[in-house]
């Protein structure tokens, strides 16, 4: 029996709607959230993602401002801005669009950013709570994923789940929050022995390398749940994922579609983290901390 395809965009749709609404409760109570977006260099597709994100700003009534640095900027410039954006009291998330130009270190930018306004969840702090199963901020990709297995009323208790992918934005946090959700975990990487081997005992199986259709229908447990989220282009110029959705939906019983899945989840995500953090921000106010 072919697989049910969780749509992605009908429910970041949903929770764009629900934000809406807590968006108009915080501005009724004197806060209007805010994120900043700063983008450096001309890379097309960071461009697109960056367009997207204020968009979405837009569509919820987050305030977005999106300041592009060229690419030969002098670091120091957008470490001096981050500063200037962590001590104004008006902006509640900050996030540097990735990947950055060779003349900056990244993981000293993100050091930089304030934990408290970091909305992609990629601060060393908001990894840490992340693991220690207190999180302030999760990171976007794999929180949208968690979403929709919550939309779909998954049970992850004592199932085996396999992550293909071990980045810091999606595999690992996947990883963490999988784990805490009672599954069993196994990360899979290009060094693993025997990919299929793993995929095949999967019952929640996660893609996130980057490789257009490497995952086919019989590399999945009959009636496995499959998120997919590469993003990939092929030379025809469409979009795909790291799973071959045709063969996979034969097989599996639940399934994210690539375009129309995780990536508007994901979005979604950064929103609903930034309205987290201007909550945080209003109670703060309500209880008249300095701020
Ligand atoms: P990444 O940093 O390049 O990580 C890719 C991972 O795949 C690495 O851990 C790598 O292993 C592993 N890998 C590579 N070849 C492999 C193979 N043959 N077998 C098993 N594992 C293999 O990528 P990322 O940032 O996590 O993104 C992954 C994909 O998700 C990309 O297509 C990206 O565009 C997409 N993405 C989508 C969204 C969304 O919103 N839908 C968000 C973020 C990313 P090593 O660590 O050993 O190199």
């Amino acid at each position: 029996m072919a697989a049910v395809t969780i749509d992605g965009k009908a429910l970041a749709l949903d929770l764009q709607a629900a934000l809406q609404i807590r968006v108009q409760a915080l501005i009724q109570a004197g806060t209007r959230p805010a994120l900043t977006v700063i983008l450096v260099g001309a890379d097309a597709a960071s461009q697109v993602y960056v367009r997207n994100k204020v968009q979405g700003c837009e569509r919820t009534g987050i305030v977005s401002a999106m300041l592009h640095y060229p690419s030969d900027v002098d670091p120091t410039i957008v470490f001096d801005r981050i500063a200037e954006l962590n001590a104004d009291p008006a902006i509640d998330g900050i996030l540097v669009q990735l990947p950055l130009p060779a003349q900056f270190d990244e993981s000293a930018i993100l050091a930089a950013i304030s934990p408290d306004k970091d909305v992609d969840g990629f601060h060393a702090a908001n990894v840490g709570a992340l693991t220690q199963g207190a999180p302030r901020f999760i990171p976007c990709t794999p929180y949208g994923v968690m979403k929709m297995l919550e939309k779909e009323k998954v049970e992850l208790k004592g199932k085996e789940a396999v992550i293909i992918g071990r980045s810091n934005i999606v595999g690992k946090p996947m990883a963490a929050l999988l784990l805490a959700k009672g599954a069993t975990v196994t990360i899979c990487h290009s060094q693993t022995r025997d990919l299929a081997f793993h995929t095949r005992r999967a019952d929640v199986l996660v893609a996130a390398v980057g490789r257009p259709l490497m995952i086919t229908g019989e590399m999945i447990k009959p009636g496995a749940i499959v998120i997919d989220v590469g993003i990939n282009r092929l030379a025809s110029g469409r979009l795909c994922g790291d799973v071959d959705f045709d063969s996979a939906k034969e097989t599996a019983a639940l399934i994210t579609p690539v375009p129309g899945g995780v990536g508007p989840m994901t979005i979604t995500m950064l929103l609903t983290n930034t309205v987290e953090a201007a909550e945080r921000r209003s109670a703060s106010v309500q209880a008249g901390a300095p701020h």
